[in-house]
């Protein structure tokens, strides 16, 4: 079984009108696939993750992983997924290193602490400890394309972040763009990334090469728009009807939501084969697809912004947008 025409266009935007998705992209896709996918190996590093990029893969819908990872990619290594275990798995890691294959695309999840070895290692070598900074800088030299799903491995993300105690990253946990920075590297953020866009950027570079990229190196097919612009609450931005508390009707901004700062189609493509969006949901947006994630200065995740709420209710709406901008800052209402 191949991917399908409806199955592609599915994958890349819901209909082709959302996105655009250019039509001569989709000529004979069903044949480039498949061409594409034979001469094309994956080899996925999972580094500083919590996984949970791959437990989000693995939710796949259309085409599943199954189908994926049998048929339209040959999948080498992964560490959860993969079959093999011990030297033999090592073995594919290095043999790609020692043959200098350059056939292969490699994808790093989690991202690459710099402060020891002993904070990430993958295997052994004669003995010895490899860590995922000395992979990624091996395996990166040679790959034909280098893909860093999910925010940790393309900005830093959770492992990044300052610890309350020290304001240190502990680990001195970094994005691989550091790690590799004359690589051209496609970056897929997302605490987890949605399942299409990592499936669809796989077959977006198998199909076409690279896609085109926003200033953050993200598919602009997938971060071009903010979820402000494609939010369900944007009648009720405009309107000026906000939730004040959890759980009411209306725009989340005034409890923090962070959609109109990010690039995500969340809103749109929804999660879990399409049943919720975080805005629609109620949980507002918390810019997980951002460089900024999750520490956005010295404000951090799910900040209430109610607290100050008494202030607020006096001001007209384009004060109250200043207003929520400074508080996001770390600043008071007034700046
Ligand atoms: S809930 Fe967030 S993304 Fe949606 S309209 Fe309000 S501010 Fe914008
Ligand atoms: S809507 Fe916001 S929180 Fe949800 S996936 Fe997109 S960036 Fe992350």
């Amino acid at each position: 079984m191949t991917l399908n025409r409806r199955d592609f266009l599915k994958l890349m935007g819901g209909t082709a009108a959302v996105f655009g998705f250019s039509g001569v992209l989709l000529q004979g896709c069903k044949k480039a696939i498949t061409e594409a996918a034979e001469r094309t190996p994956v080899i996925w590093l999972q580094a500083q993750s919590c996984s949970g990029c791959s437990v989000s893969i693995l939710n796949a819908a259309e085409p599943d992983i199954a189908t994926v990872i049998t048929e339209h990619i040959s999948l080498n290594y992964h560490q959860t997924l993969m079959g093999g275990t011990g030297d033999a798995a090592i073995r594919v890691l290095d043999e790609a290193v020692k043959k200098q294959r350059k056939d292969f695309v490699l994808v790093v999840e989690g991202s690459i602490p710099t402060g020891s070895e002993a904070y990430c290692t993958i295997g052994m070598l004669n003995g010895k400890h490899v860590s995922a900074q000395e992979w990624v800088t091996e395996l990166g030299k040679n790959a034909k394309a280098i893909l860093a799903f999910g925010t940790c491995a393309a900005y830093g993300g959770i492992p990044a972040a300052e610890s309350r105690k020290t304001g240190l990253n502990p680990t001195g946990a970094k994005p691989i763009s550091e790690i590799l920075p004359n690589a051209a590297i496609i970056n897929v953020p997302g605490c987890p990334p949605h399942p299409d866009w990592m499936v669809g950027t796989v077959l977006h570079y198998l199909l076409k090469g690279m896609p085109e990229l926003d200033e953050y190196n993200r598919p602009k097919l997938f971060f071009g728009k903010t979820v402000h612009e494609q939010c369900e609450h944007l009648a009720d931005y405009k309107r000026g009807r906000f939730a004040k508390h959890w759980g009411e009707e209306g725009c989340l901004y005034l409890l923090g939501c962070l959609g109109m700062d990010t690039g995500c189609d969340i809103p749109k493509r929804k999660w879990l084969g399409g049943v919720n969006s975080c805005t629609g949901c109620g949980s507002g947006c918390i810019g997980c697809t951002e460089a900024v994630f999750p520490d956005y200065g010295k404000r951090g995740l799910y900040k209430h912004l109610t607290a100050s709420l008494d202030e607020i209710n006096g001001l007209e709406e384009p004060q109250i947008r200043a207003a929520v901008l400074n508080l996001r800052n770390g600043g008071s209402i007034n700046g």
